[in-house]
């Protein structure tokens, strides 16, 4: 049995969950043995509970073999205190869950290729993957905080990793890339910082089990450049948390399509978060008209990395692109002469393709 939690959170979360909810079922129908459990997440929680990830929805997701999540977040939220805020949900459950591995693809659909902001030579068969380490680096790491020192007020993180922390996120990039071109490109700043000095150090070490995979080493500015002018070089990144947070971002955009990109957060055992790489998107929620892409697509990335069912989640992907082909755009994607469609009939028309 495929246990799968579902958490739609805030915003657009519960449209674009439905659209995947009812591409799971169809696997379900046809013979795929899939349970699904509803939880709260973010700001809806916070709203029912008073926290952002009760225990409730920890024991829910402990308890799945995955998570499929929507977003979290909306202005309503914005004047809580940290503790409560919606966003604290997401870092707890990664958290909580030890889900150290964020897998991003990023994807350039040749229909969509105009929505690129960069020339469409240097986009076009775009297809790199990004790894970004997620339960570690100056996001989580102590001391921190906001003191008086000396009659004024000093801001102060802490960037750190162990050894074995860099180690198993290398082991996670080295085995996606060997399932891919071949090509690893790890990002540190190790000119600056000591950290990420260790950081470079223990990926040399682990690439000699990897004697297939070509390393390469790169510093975060240069990567930062090197991604908008020729991105086509990368097949595999893998960098830490900060790093990663940025370029993933950055990366997602060369696609031109935030509402196209799913993304795969892992634990040692390949259990799952699945979730779209967007927001909650409060100024279109409840309209009729984000995209569901992104979430239909982790969903499949779902099937593939914790469930190993590749046939599946081709199943699902195959129906994304022929759905582009026949021209359905939702107003993210749209261009002139496409069928501009809402959220719940862009669902329809990959339950068709299906
Ligand atoms: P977060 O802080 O949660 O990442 P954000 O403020 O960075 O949120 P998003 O919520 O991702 O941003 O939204 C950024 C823009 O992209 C908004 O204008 C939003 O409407 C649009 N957008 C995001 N997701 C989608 C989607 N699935 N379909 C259509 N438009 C989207
Ligand atoms: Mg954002």
């Amino acid at each position: 049995m495929m246990k799968i939690a579902v958490l739609a959170g805030d915003g657009i979360g519960p449209e674009i969950i439905a659209q995947a909810v009812r591409v799971l079922d169809t696997l379900k129908t046809d013979g795929l043995a899939i349970e699904l459990e509803y939880g709260l997440i973010g700001g809806c929680a916070v709203d029912a509970t008073g926290e952002p990830y009760p225990a409730a929805t920890h024991q829910l997701a402990s308890q799945a073999d995955a998570v499929l999540l929507g977003a979290v977040g909306g202005p309503k939220y914005d004047a809580l205190p940290r503790h409560q805020r919606p966003e604290r949900g997401l870092l707890a459950i990664r958290k909580e869950l030890n889900l150290f591995a964020n897998l991003r693809p990023a994807i350039l659909y040749p229909e969509l290729a105009n929505a690129s902001s960069l020339k469409y030579d240097v986009v076009a068969g775009l297809d790199i993957m990004i790894v970004r380490e997620l339960t570690g680096d100056i996001y989580f790491g102590e001391p921190r905080g906001i003191e008086t020192r000396d009659g004024q007020r000093v801001g102060f993180n802490t960037m750190i990793y162990s050894e074995s922390e860099i180690r198993r996120i290398a082991h996670v990039a080295f085995q996606a890339a060997a399932k891919r071109q071949g090509k690893l490109c790890s990002v540190d700043k190790m000119n600056v910082l000591e950290c990420t000095q260790l950081w470079r150090d223990v990926v040399i070490e682990v690439a000699k089990e990897y004697p297939q995979v070509t390393l390469s080493h790169m510093l975060v500015d240069n990567a930062a450049m090197q991604l908008v002018r020729t991105p086509k070089q990368f097949d595999v990144i893998v960098t830490g948390n900060m790093f990663g947070d940025i370029l993933s971002d950055e990366a997602s955009m060369l696609t031109g399509s935030i509402g196209m990109l799913p993304s795969a957060s892992l634990d040692e055992n390949n259990k799952g978060l699945y979730e779209p790489i967007h927001g909650s998107a409060p100024d279109i929620a409840g309209k009729d008209l984000a995209n569901p892409l992104a979430t239909i697509l982790s969903a499949a990335m779902m099937l593939r990395y914790t469930f190993n069912r590749e046939e599946a989640a081709q199943r699902i992907e195959n129906a994304v692109k022929k759905v582009l082909a026949a021209g359905y755009r939702t107003k993210d994607i749209d261009e002139s002469g496409m069928k501009t469609v809402g959220t719940k009939a862009m669902g329809d028309a990959v339950l068709s393709a299906m």
